[in-house]
């Protein structure tokens, strides 16, 4: 039996997917634990490529079972628009929902849009996909569980003072009348209800057995340390726990230690989002690693920011994350770079910085690099870290001590097999 917790430890999109889908041929439950589907996590293996948004990326494995788990917030529509998506190419998922995640409503949408419109240019740079107004409504005990669309009287009567408590928002937030009705979103729960409720259960007593029984039990996150809502760039952040110490709450398994915790590093930085973020390229290297590396949002396809590799928040990520290992992803789009930055750490204010700070330090700060040469071979057949070029296996390797963790994992493509596994 293993409990491992894949997370990642940058600024998201580091590629947890692909990992997930990989170390998901030896495990039993994959369980994705906080989030709702302002993810994309993308996958490329022999049934071709995936952006996947709500279910967790091990369900290309038939003998997984994958769990949508209680720190979720689940937006029913999309769902059911994600497995029709897999259905229609031939893919039959095996997966169960936990009763206590929370429903994202369309009315979570539409308040996310309201107030990225009322920010302006002060927006937090938000998917609009409701996941703020959701996670904020579970806090303040005016959201509604998964497992009650299972009673629909009782989800009449709490979504009528729900609703009536929304209007008076709208109205006095964002000047709506009434934009929505009570009768709309119970219609639009009952017919998720019928296709869903089959799926819905408590989904912690299968871990539990599961965990009896010695199965193998994978834990996702969503997003990176850097965006997660205590330890990250607040209010630059997403709205729950991204930490792997979130993974037993936010998965629902408790009193069984995780044995390990991978977390997932770019080779190169990357934000898509609002906040700062120090390492930022110059803006024709950035427009061309872009390209070269497919750098556009897998939810939104929006343009991601590119930087140079930051071990500094790097570091602080692989810290937080509690990571006993480190998976480098994409070092292929770094090849044929004649020379590669790496910050060691940042100045302000004439002094150095070498621990991750808060964001009034991170919005003046000026990265210090130091400079490594780079490597013209295409690196995407090699399968042994011996095989990589020499100063491919040096980049890889000052990265692992300016992190302090050991890099047992470097993918050097997309695809579920472009994967070199260290010893
Ligand atoms: P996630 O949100 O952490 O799962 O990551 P995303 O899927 O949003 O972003 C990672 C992107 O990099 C995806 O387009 C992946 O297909 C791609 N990717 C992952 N690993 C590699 C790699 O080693 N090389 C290349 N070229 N692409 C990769
Ligand atoms: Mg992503």
């Amino acid at each position: 039996m293993s409990i491992q917790v894949v997370v990642g430890a940058n600024w998201g999109d580091e590629g947890k997917g692909r990992m997930v889908d990989y170390l998901a041929q030896d495990a039993d439950f994959v369980v994705r634990f906080q989030g709702g589907n302002n993810a994309g996590h993308t996958v490329v293996n022999e049934f071709g490529t995936f952006k996947l948004h709500l279910l967790p990326s091990g369900v290309f494995n038939p003998k997984v079972t994958n769990i949508l788990g209680p720190g979720m917030v689940i937006d029913l529509q999309g769902l059911i628009e994600e497995l029709d998506d897999l259905k229609g190419r031939g893919i039959e998922p095996n997966i169960r929902i936990s009763d206590r995640a929370t429903i994202c409503f369309p009315f979570h949408r539409m308040e996310d849009g309201w107030e990225e419109e009322r920010l302006g240019n002060k927006a937090y740079g938000s998917t609009r996909r409701g996941i703020a107004p959701a996670y904020g409504d579970r806090t303040v005990k005016k959201a509604i569980q998964v497992g009650e669309l299972l009673y629909p009287e009782r989800l009449r009567e709490r979504l009528a003072d729900i609703v009536a408590w929304k209007h008076i928002k709208a109205a006095g937030i964002y000047g709506k009348d009434k934009p929505f009705t009570l009768d709309e979103m119970v219609e639009w729960a009952e017919n998720c209800a019928a296709k869903l409720g089959s799926l819905i259960c408590d989904t912690s007593a299968l871990l539990e057995e599961g965990a009896k029984q010695g199965k193998n039990i994978l834990f996702e996150a969503q997003l990176g340390t850097l965006r997660d809502l205590n330890f990250g760039i607040y209010p630059y952040t997403t709205s729950s726990c991204a930490l792997a110490a979130y993974a037993p709450i936010g998965g629902g398994l408790f009193g069984k230690p995780v044995d390990r915790v991978l977390a997932v590093v770019k080779a190169f930085s990357t934000c898509v989002g609002e906040g700062p973020f120090v390492t930022r390229m110059e803006e024709t290297e950035a427009n061309e690693l872009r390209e070269i590396a497919e750098e556009y949002g897998a939810a939104t396809g929006r343009p991601r920011t590119i930087g140079h590799f930051d071990a500094l928040a790097t570091r602080y990520g692989v810290w937080a994350q509690g990571a006993t290992e480190v998976a480098i992803t994409k070092l292929d789009s770094i090849s044929g770079r004649k020379s590669l930055k790496i910050c060691t750490h940042y100045e302000f204010r004439g002094q150095k910085i070498d621990r991750f700070p808060l964001n009034a330090v991170l919005d003046e700060a000026t990265p210090v690099y130091e400079e490594m040469p780079g490597w013209e071979e295409d690196i995407r057949g090699v399968r042994r870290f011996e095989d990589l070029p020499q100063t491919a296996q040096a980049y890889v390797k000052r990265i692992e001590e300016l992190i302090d963790c050991p890099v047992r994992f470097v993918s050097v493509g997309p695809e579920r097999e472009a994967l070199i596994v260290r010893g």
